[in-house]
């Protein structure tokens, strides 16, 4: 399986970077984590100084900042414009502007055309909340993941524990509940599952197991596409 795209969609807290990364590894494939090119565009405009509430200026500054994805170890390193910001970007500040600016179509046609370059060669995973329905209509195979807002919960506040810091889990539930509700509700691109996407609910499943069922599910589309489409 060598040239595939494999689009995972959900909101947030549901695993998906987690799942998508472990299967782009297993797969040997290549993984992008759009979300993380949203964060960069909103660390660089918070940076700046940017009236966010301006789509043309948001916009503009999309047109000119680079954005790299690189591999580093298990993870990915995040570049804008040469610097590595992987850590900032995760930052609540940068978090919560994301979904403001993420709802602007001139925006988002930026990262979609970016997106789509990056995966030209095909042989990638990539996830997000469009990658299914508007980046790669016409993926391989797309999953929706999915879980109970209280798991989603539990996991933010277990990553920000182990990120050092301390958060009420009260807290953590209406961010979550306030950023699914800007990306569901947006019109242009909202979070929704594809007609065709395969949905897994990870709330009760170990990582080890999502990421098998979805294995099993790209091994049998191809299996069952033999000899029509690409296929090792
Ligand atoms: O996936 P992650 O939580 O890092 O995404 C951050 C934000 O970026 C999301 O809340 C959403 O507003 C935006 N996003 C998007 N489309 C994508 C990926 C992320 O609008 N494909």
């Amino acid at each position: 399986m060598s040239d595939l795209i494999i689009a995972i969609d959900g909101p947030v807290g549901a695993g998906k970077s987690t799942a998508a990364r472990l299967l782009a590894k297993r797969l040997r494939y290549r993984y992008i984590d759009s979300g993380a090119m949203y964060r960069a565009l909103t660390w660089k405009a918070l940076q700046v100084g940017l009236d966010l509430d301006d789509e043309r200026s948001v916009r503009r500054l999309a047109d000119a900042t680079s954005i790299a994805l690189e591999p580093d170890g298990d993870r990915e390193r995040i570049l804008v414009d040469g610097q590595d910001v992987s850590r900032q970007i995760r930052e609540r500040e940068v978090e919560q502007a994301t979904s403001k600016i993420s709802i602007y179509p001139s925006v988002r046609e930026v990262m979609v055309a970016r997106q789509r370059h990056m995966a030209a060669q095909g042989g990638i995973v990539m996830d997000g909340r469009d990658i299914g329905t508007v980046v790669f209509p016409d993926a391989d195979v797309k999953f929706y993941l999915t879980a109970r807002l209280e798991v989603r919960a539990e996991r933010r506040y277990l990553e920000v524990q182990a990120a050092g810091a301390s958060r009420k889990i009260s807290e953590l539930t209406e961010e979550i509940e306030l950023r699914d509700a800007r990306d569901m509700g947006r019109h242009t691109s909202p979070l929704r599952r594809a007609d065709e996407a395969i949905t897994i609910d990870t709330s009760d499943l170990p990582i080890a197991q999502v990421v098998d069922a979805m294995e099993e599910e790209i091994r049998r589309k191809v299996a069952a596409a033999k000899g029509l489409t690409r296929v090792p």
